[in-house]
């Protein structure tokens, strides 16, 4: 899932870049355990700590960071990085 932080910007090649909207640093991916010991794919801000999105798996984080990307690329044009 998608937090409400997580906002994109465009690289000089045009290229969408996911960004943390708090304070515009790309986001890292990092596993993460729920309190049964799943696992968790997580993307959160390297700067402010933020969770910008938490999957259960690699499929479903691609599936929905593609839509996400279609969604912003269709509210062009958007920030330059
Ligand atoms: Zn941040």
């Amino acid at each position: 899932m998608i937090e409400m932080h997580l906002s994109g910007m465009k690289a000089r090649n045009g290229t969408l870049i996911f960004v943390c909207s708090t304070c515009k640093t790309p986001p890292s991916f990092t596993f993460g355990a729920r309190d049964k010991g799943e696992l968790a794919l997580l993307m959160l801000c390297p700067k402010c700590g933020i969770v910008l999105g938490e999957w259960n798996s690699v499929e479903a984080r691609d599936r929905e960071l593609s839509d996400f990307a279609k969604t912003l690329r269709s509210h062009a044009p958007f920030p330059a990085l």
